[in-house]
């Protein structure tokens, strides 16, 4: 096996047992190692670090497994892995639909395997972990006997690993658009051509949260997506609910979605660019008791993150400006640069500009589904926050 050394001075990152390692953190490597292969990691004065896979075509030139010696990465190894992730979920009681593997999170860099009943969604984002993508598939097929397996690699961070994009079966193909079951509801998700996986899981826990203050309530829910939020609202006792989104596929599902719970009579979806629409409405007078906003993320680079600020302070500041006095915002962040401490400043900056006071009601993150690591700042990606606008 390949040995990569690190220089003198190793980053209180790695000591503290984050698993990635940048080419600028490396004094030599021993071997010649190709793009996927698992290597071992050492300190300069030849101390065992751990095992990871390495790619020289990226920054990050190696993603630890194991902090283990005596650990093999075989196949049996993602067959013990992932079975660990399945006891983990069922033990804090996420079953029928979780994020089965959350990456970094789960010590198996750059994987997510989203379960949906019993179908799973498979994204191997690294070239080291997407070697493994028949190993990986066998030991879900041992485990769970799924009804089908699909891969949604069309994601253009797998190019900065020299990957392709692409997305397909990984077992018999089956029917993409299938059914789940969330919180008494159910919801359709399409597999192949949804967002991301299908289906934003990490807000199961969030949708809920709403569960009181939307009662009797006119709720404006903006990007929307499949309606999920909304559905919720009108399922908790909403008077009415108008969900917006600038995808039609997005507004047609949400339609969907209504009409397969029998809310379609309280639920409404139009198209729309919710920063135009919301800042028109604004200026209208239009009021509503609950305004819930769940934008994408705004960037994904740290150039660009003064451009993420600008926007959910914009679009929090219009969405403010729709709730009735002592009514609510629901609001949510899911990009990880933004950190939460970040997120609640620009909502109070957002406030003041507003010229409403806000007191919190909840402050969250994503579903425990995807564990959060202390000192791994992408694994806790996800802010949701409730606030009562005067
Ligand atoms: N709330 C959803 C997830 C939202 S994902 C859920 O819980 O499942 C973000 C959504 O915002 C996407 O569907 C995207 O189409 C939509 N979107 C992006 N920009 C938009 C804009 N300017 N106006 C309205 N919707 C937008």
């Amino acid at each position: 096996m390949s040995k990569v050394y690190l220089k003198r001075k190793i980053s209180p990152r790695v000591v503290n047992g984050h698993p990635w390692i940048f080419n600028n953190e490396v004094e030599k490597t021993e071997g010649d190692p190709v793009g996927g292969e698992v290597v071992e990691v050492f300190t300069h004065d030849k101390k065992f670090v751990g095992k990871g896979y390495i790619n020289p075509k990226s920054q990050i030139l190696v993603r630890l497994l194991t902090r283990s010696k005596a650990e093999e990465i075989n196949e049996q190894y993602f067959f013990d892995q992932i079975r660990k992730c399945w006891e983990y979920r069922k033990k804090i009681g996420y079953t029928e639909n979780c994020r089965l593997v959350f990456g970094e999170a789960d010590s198996l860099p750059q994987l997510i395997i989203d379960k949906f009943n019993d179908y799973f969604v498979i994204q191997t984002l690294a070239l080291g972990i997407d070697v493994w993508k028949p190993a990986i598939v066998k030991a879900l097929e041992a485990l769970f006997q799924p009804k089908g397996i699909y891969e949604r690699n069309d994601v253009p961070v797998r190019e900065l690993e020299g990957l392709p994009q692409q997305k397909g079966f990984l077992s018999a193909p089956f029917d993409t658009q299938i059914i789940i079951n969330e919180n008494g509801l159910k919801f359709y998700v399409d597999i192949e051509n949804g967002q991301k996986t299908g289906y934003f899981l990490d807000q199961q826990d969030n949708r809920r949260a709403i569960q009181h203050i939307v009662r009797e309530a006119d709720v404006l829910g903006a990007f929307t997506y499949t309606g999920t939020f909304e559905i919720h609202a009108a399922h908790y006792g909403a008077k009415s609910v108008l969900g917006l989104d600038i995808s039609a596929n997005a507004v047609a599902q949400a339609n969907r979605n209504a009409e397969l719970n029998r809310l379609d009579s309280i639920c409404r979806f139009e198209t729309a660019n919710a920063f135009d629409v919301l800042k028109q409405w604004g200026k209208e007078g239009r009021q509503y008791d609950v305004v819930m906003l769940d934008p994408p993320a705004f960037t994904k680079s740290r150039e660009t993150i003064q451009k993420a600020i600008t926007g959910y302070k914009e679009i929090n500041l219009r969405g403010m400006k729709l709730v009735k006095p002592g009514g609510f915002l629901v609001t949510s962040s899911c990009t990880n640069l933004v950190n939460p401490d970040l997120f609640l400043q620009i909502i109070d900056m957002a406030a003041k500009d507003a010229r409403r006071r806000i007191r919190q009601v909840t402050f969250q993150a994503q579903a425990s589904d995807h564990p959060i690591i202390w000192g791994m700042d992408n694994t806790q990606y996800l802010k949701f926050l409730i606030v009562q606008v005067q």
